[in-house]
């Protein structure tokens, strides 16, 4: 079986690949079982996908901890050789990467960005290599002492559906620049991207075992990854609750080292001083992209009563026109289905407990397969669990508050702590709001998406351990070791 046929949308049947990169060679899983993918807007199956199994999850791990030594001692520029030609390829294979998540996430064509953010990683990490650089110390008498930084040996990478592509590389990127060999979990949901890619790591030869790549669930495959005694680090990107389960496995097993970013309910302020049209523009757009289903969206808006008729009247006109509901596939399709039944599901609990809690003043379950409308609530109870807990879905609640005090109060009363973002025209409030405000990023006047590369993302809170970015990935990935040399004289 060389590969599986998958079939798309608009009835063509297209070859994907769907087998498990074991030690540079595609398998099925050991125990032949597979999983189901069903495209989110026909509902219809489209792709029988391998399920990695406990032995196959060992068998990656045994060929990770196999080839580390070799990959190890190469130079960087060695290593990025390999990344550059990666890059190569996932900049090549764009309109794929595009097809297959459109098709198996519901993510539109029109906004797909994940690969070329994935080449601009592999790209920065193929050159970054050469910074692995440890420091020097005369201060003890006797001794001339340095450190080192060394990779740990076989990391493990467990990624989500929402962004896959962009956090295979976040991770695999970084992880390889600094010589350690990888294991990477997709997502039951977004399998086929990163399956795509291990075919683009065997057209260019990678050495056998250097980057495996397993599709399957959280149980068994990930969960054996957590508690692997060969694995040394783990990088996780999703939810709060699964961090919180591989966190304890990890401690479980051998304290492997944890780097994690996790769920948000971000909230924005907008004050009464604030350009208005453009704070609408951007909130309505962070909760609108993907349908809703991003880890930094503003989902919790908080307004300066003063202004609230005004800033909701602009927000809602902005957020049903930006939405054009559709076939993902199709180039005029800004909004897809949320991702499959259970989210779809997920999401529809959170309008019941808003519609009781609160007042329902826009949008809705659009009733017509997986999608939900661009949806508002007002005057939800801080205390709602609709005010509390990541919907993962096109729902905003938009709330107001008469004074700063207030609005940071709102805005911190939180067990999450991603993005923050404070819309004004005062600087010392927007300095006195960065400082205050409980995010691993702020913006000022502006809100997610923005983001830059080299500054570190990650989250306070129940959000996040540690951070990612150009500047910050390759640390995540080193240990630094103090050798100290005794001299004669
Ligand atoms: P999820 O936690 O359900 O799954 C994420 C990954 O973990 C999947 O590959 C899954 O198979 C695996 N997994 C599940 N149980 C596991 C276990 N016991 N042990 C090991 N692995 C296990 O999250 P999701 O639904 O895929 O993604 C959405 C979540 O991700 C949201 O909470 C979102 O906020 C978060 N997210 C965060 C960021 C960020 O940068 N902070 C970015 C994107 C998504």
């Amino acid at each position: 079986m060389a590969q599986s046929n998958s079939q798309s949308a608009n009835g063509s049947s297209e070859s994907v690949e769907t087998r498990l990169f074991i030690n540079g060679e595609f398998q099925p899983s050991s125990d032949g079982k597979q999983f189901s993918l069903i495209n989110p807007f026909t509902q219809e199956s489209m792709a029988e996908v391998s399920q990695a199994s406990e032995e196959d999850t060992n068998k990656a791990v045994t060929a990770a901890k196999a080839a580390f030594p070799a990959w190890r001692d190469r130079s960087p520029s060695d290593r990025g050789a390999y990344l550059r030609k990666l890059r190569d390829l996932i900049r090549e294979s764009n309109d794929e990467f595009a097809r297959l998540e459109a098709l198996s996430t519901g993510k539109p064509v029109s906004s797909y960005f994940d690969a070329n953010l994935a080449a601009d990683m592999f790209s920065y990490f193929s050159e970054a290599g050469w910074t692995v650089q440890g420091s020097s110390s005369l201060n003890t008498p006797g001794y001339f002492n340095m450190t080192i930084r060394q990779p740990y040996g076989v990391v493990a990478c467990i990624i989500p559906w929402n962004v896959p592509m962009g956090f295979f590389a976040l991770k695999v990127a970084p992880a390889l620049a600094a010589g350690n060999t990888v294991v990477l979990k997709s997502s039951e949901k977004a399998p086929l991207t990163s399956a795509l890619a291990a075919r683009l790591i065997a057209k260019i030869g990678f050495p056998p075992g250097v980057i495996n790549v397993l599709s399957g669930f959280g149980t068994p495959s990930g969960s054996t990854l957590a508690h692997h005694m060969d694995v040394r680090c783990i990088s996780f990107t999703g939810s709060s609750f699964t961090g919180q389960k591989i966190q304890a496995a990890a401690a479980a097993s051998n304290l492997k080292i944890v780097h994690m970013e996790l769920g948000g309910k971000s909230p924005a302020l907008i004050f009464d001083d604030a350009d208005l049209e453009s704070a609408a523009q951007q909130t309505q757009f962070s909760i609108q992209m993907q349908s809703g289903q991003a880890c930094m969206a503003n989902s919790r808006v908080y307004v300066q009563e003063s202004v609230a008729e005004k800033f909701l009247a602009l927000f809602k006109e902005k957020f049903g026109a930006g939405a054009r509901l559709g076939n993902p596939l199709e180039p005029a399709t800004s909004h897809g289905p949320q991702v499959d039944v259970l989210q779809y599901e997920r999401v529809k609990s959170y309008l019941s407990i808003g519609e009781k809690d609160g007042k329902l003043s826009m949008g809705g379950d659009a009733r017509d397969g997986y999608f939900i409308k661009p949806t508002v609530f007002e005057n939800v109870p801080e205390d709602s669990r609709l005010a509390k807990e990541e919907v993962f879905g096109p729902v905003v609640v938009i709330n107001t508050f008469k004074t700063e005090d207030e609005a940071i109060e709102k805005a911190n009363a939180s067990e999450f702590g991603l993005y923050a973002s404070v819309f004004t025209k005062d600087i010392d409030r927007a300095v006195r709001a960065s400082k205050l405000l409980e995010g691993g990023t702020v913006g000022v006047n502006c809100t997610s998406p923005t983001f830059a590369l080299d500054m570190p993302f990650g989250g306070f809170k129940m959000s996040g351990i540690g951070r990612e970015g150009y500047a910050h990935s390759l640390d995540n990935y080193l240990e630094t070791k103090t050798i100290l040399i005794k001299t004669s004289s």
